[in-house]
């Protein structure tokens, strides 16, 4: 028996009625662009998030780059990102021509350190993108601070944090915009590629749904050379119905990250660390070890799959090459790297198939000493 890492398959099957039922919907409706599924899921999504406005786009990256277009980012300019992220962050800064400063994360949660900010600043400085990695808020309110004494704008890249709480409140409408990724992985995941903005600032909010739609309000009236970015009817369609059961996903998550972290306190291995002020949702439950590519073999051999996130920070990309970045830059994204290991945490997973990871793990760690 194996344990896969995620079975999108099997979590069609729990909801194939009603996804089934909402992708004909839109068949029949002739509506193929835009319209009445767009605008719901949007109002949905708004009101869950605890924003007031709610846009959807074509994904994450687009998600990232409208938001900074909304802005105003542009060549010379300077972008904060943690050192530590998925690459999409730093693509989006760089496809407006602005430049990425990384700053490096807290060992225990892998969220930007706060306290490395300010040293990052420089007078070309204009915003500040804290990720919210692997489902747990990055410490925002420091963050929102600094930003405020630095008149910085707050993009939150919240691709992996649906549902996830900050101070009793949702992600979502902290900062100045909100970034979400729907890329069928996620915990709120779509049947293909799909993202969204939220915010509370209504001029952002109407700037990237201009941007999003070739930069017209009425068609062929282009106010601003646009895009298109637009979330799919289809895509916004089955979004509606899984964000229906994203809370009892994200529970199951949660009570799975409560199983490793008991069944795996007292080994050889850093565990993840979750601050006071936050409820994460747990999109991915990493583990480090000093031998991680040694462990990931013996759990392969136990029939667990893991995955790294991620296995070469952006510094380090050939795609980020031309930029002068040098390994041993930033030591802890790098370390990072090496050692982080992420474990199934499919909210399918079954108590027993948990239970067989925790044995895998805890007999893998014990063997490699
Ligand atoms: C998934 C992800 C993105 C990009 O989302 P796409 O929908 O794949 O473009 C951006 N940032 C983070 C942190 C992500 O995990």
């Amino acid at each position: 028996m194996t344990i896969s890492f995620l079975d999108l398959k099997r979590s069609y099957g729990e909801i194939a009625g009603e996804l089934e039922e909402a992708v004909v919907r839109v068949l029949r409706s002739g509506q193929y662009i835009g319209g009445q599924e767009v605008e719901a899921f949007e109002q949905n999504f708004a009101r869950y998030v605890e924003a007031e406005h709610a846009i959807g786009v074509a994904n994450g990256l687009e998600a990232l780059h409208l938001a900074l277009r909304a802005i105003g980012i542009k060549a010379g300019d300077e972008v904060i990102v943690p050192s530590n992220t998925f690459i999409a962050t730093w693509l989006a800064v760089s496809q407006v021509g602005a430049r990425c400063v990384p700053v490096e994360p807290d060992d225990g949660t892998s969220n930007i350190d706060p306290g490395r900010i300010e040293a990052a600043i420089t007078p070309a400085t204009r915003a500040i993108i804290p990720v919210h990695l692997y489902g747990q808020a990055a410490d925002l309110d420091p963050v929102l601070d600094i930003a405020r004494r630095h008149d910085l704008f707050v993009i939150e890249d919240a691709a992996q944090a649906q549902g996830a709480l900050y101070k009793g409140r949702r992600v979502g409408a902290h900062g100045h915009m909100v970034i979400w990724s729907f890329y069928p992985g996620k915990n709120l995941g779509a049947i293909g590629d799909a993202g969204g903005v939220t915010t509370n600032d209504r001029t952002l909010a109407d700037r990237v749904r201009l941007l999003r739609n070739y930069g017209s309000r009425e068609r062929y009236q282009h106010l601003v050379p646009g895009f298109n970015s637009r979330l799919d009817p289809i895509q916004a369609a089955a979004l509606t119905v899984k964000l229906r059961h994203l809370d009892n996903w994200n529970d199951r998550r949660r009570q799975i990250a409560a199983q490793y972290h008991q069944g795996l306190a007292g080994l050889n291995l850093l565990l993840p660390r979750v601050l006071d002020a936050c409820v994460p949702v747990w999109h991915l439950y990493c583990v480090r070890h000093p031998q991680r590519d040694a462990l990931r073999a013996t759990l392969a051999e136990r029939g667990v799959e893991t995955l790294i996130h991620y296995p070469v920070p952006p510094h380090l990309q050939p795609a980020y090459a031309d930029q002068g970045f040098r390994k041993g830059q930033y030591p802890i994204a790098e370390r990072m790297s090496e050692e982080l290991i992420s474990l199934p945490i499919d909210p399918l997973m079954r108590d027993m198939e948990v239970a067989m990871v925790v044995d895998a793990v805890k007999a893998s760690v014990t063997a490699l000493g």
